[in-house]
């Protein structure tokens, strides 16, 4: 990283890592994510248009960007998704997106084109009714196909995977076991607190009950730790022999702020320094009125807070007046 890179907080944190969501709209309805009858959009002028998205990017890659996420809701259903997926590999940055893979495989010609490797794909469940129970959609069997498809065609594919207690906590072998023989990379996420999703600490699977799990079912011996790559935001495991590797994201008993490298734009243009902060900059209005997002983007860095916004302990979690303060998930961008 250059010498006089400017995107850096008062803790020495390098952010090179902007999240875009590119719509708070979605082809699914996961109940952690959103309600069932989807968020209330705003009036289609509140929204990034594709040449915004360009521009925004533009000033962050120029502060020191080096990759870019496209996210969402859905960044796949966007009408333009194509003409801003172009735009940005123009900015030679590396791309990646994070997608619930329902319609993956209108874009696989488009990916190999541009050189888009690194994909993050959702699925919170191995069976066809615990999929649609938890996505409201009956999609399993596209999901499958467009994952096989785009492992047979060398993608570099990580799967999302959401744990809650009595659900699907009895997956993560079976995961596990799935990646088994297949060059994929498992993540099992801690289910977070967002506006909207009736959170309690008694829904979430912790990384401890995790390992709890996986020591039980597999001889100590062969479960190996994998080293965590620089700003890893997850704990990376491996079992002996097996090609599949797994993870667990655990944003909420075992954070991963001190090697946070990531700021996020919202798909209506505001920048979030935090997944977890209520505070927001609103880069879109200034940069419509032809001010200086550069300005803002520097000021917002300079409020972010050590650790999760503020949130510093697991008492704090359970303070629902916060999660309230905070947008839902499928608003913010994943
Ligand atoms: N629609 C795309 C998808 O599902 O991959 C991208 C957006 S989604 C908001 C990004 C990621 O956030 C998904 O992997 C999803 O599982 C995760 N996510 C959403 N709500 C969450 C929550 N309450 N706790 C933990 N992860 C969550
Ligand atoms: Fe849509 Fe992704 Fe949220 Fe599920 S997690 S509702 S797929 S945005």
């Amino acid at each position: 990283m250059e010498e006089n890179f400017e995107l850096v907080d008062k803790f020495g944190r390098k952010h090179n890592y902007l999240r875009i969501s590119l719509t708070e709209r979605c082809n699914l309805r996961c109940t952690y994510c959103m309600p069932p009858e989807g968020v209330e959009l705003g009036p289609k002028s509140q929204y990034m248009t594709a040449d915004e998205i360009l521009d925004i990017a533009s000033e962050f890659v120029a502060m020191g960007v080096t990759k870019i996420r496209l996210t969402g809701g859905e960044p796949l259903i966007r009408k333009d998704f194509e003409q801003i997926l172009r735009s940005l590999a123009s900015l030679k940055v590396e791309i990646a997106i994070t997608s619930n893979a329902v319609i993956l495989d209108k874009y696989l010609d488009l990916f190999k084109e541009l050189g888009v490797k690194n994909l993050n794909l959702s699925l919170d469940s191995l069976h066809k009714d615990k999929f649609s129970t938890i996505t409201r959609r009956n999609y399993f069997d596209k999901v499958m196909a467009n994952i096989q498809l785009f492992l047979a065609e060398g993608f570099k594919l990580k799967i999302n995977t959401v744990l809650m207690k009595g659900f699907n906590e009895e997956e993560i072998i079976p995961f596990i076991e799935w990646a088994k023989d297949k060059d994929l990379h498992v993540r099992f996420i801690e289910f977070m607190p967002f506006d909207g999703n009736n959170w309690n600490m008694d829904k979430m699977v912790s990384l401890a009950e995790i390992q709890t799990i996986v020591k039980n079912h597999y001889p100590q011996e062969q479960v190996l730790r994998i080293a965590d790559k620089p700003n890893d935001t997850a704990k990376n495991f491996k079992i002996e022999g097996y090609k599949g590797t797994f993870a667990v994201i655990s944003s909420v008993t075992n954070p991963f702020c001190d090697s946070c490298n990531r700021i996020r734009l919202t798909s209506d243009g505001k920048l979030k320094n935090c997944l977890f902060s209520g505070g927001e900059s609103d880069l879109l209005t200034t940069l419509r009125a032809g001010g200086s997002i550069k300005k803002l983007i520097l000021q917002n860095l300079a409020q972010k807070l050590k650790v999760r916004s503020g949130k510093n302990t697991l008492e704090d979690f359970k303070n629902e007046d916060w999660h309230k303060t905070n947008r839902s998930m499928v608003r913010i961008g994943g």
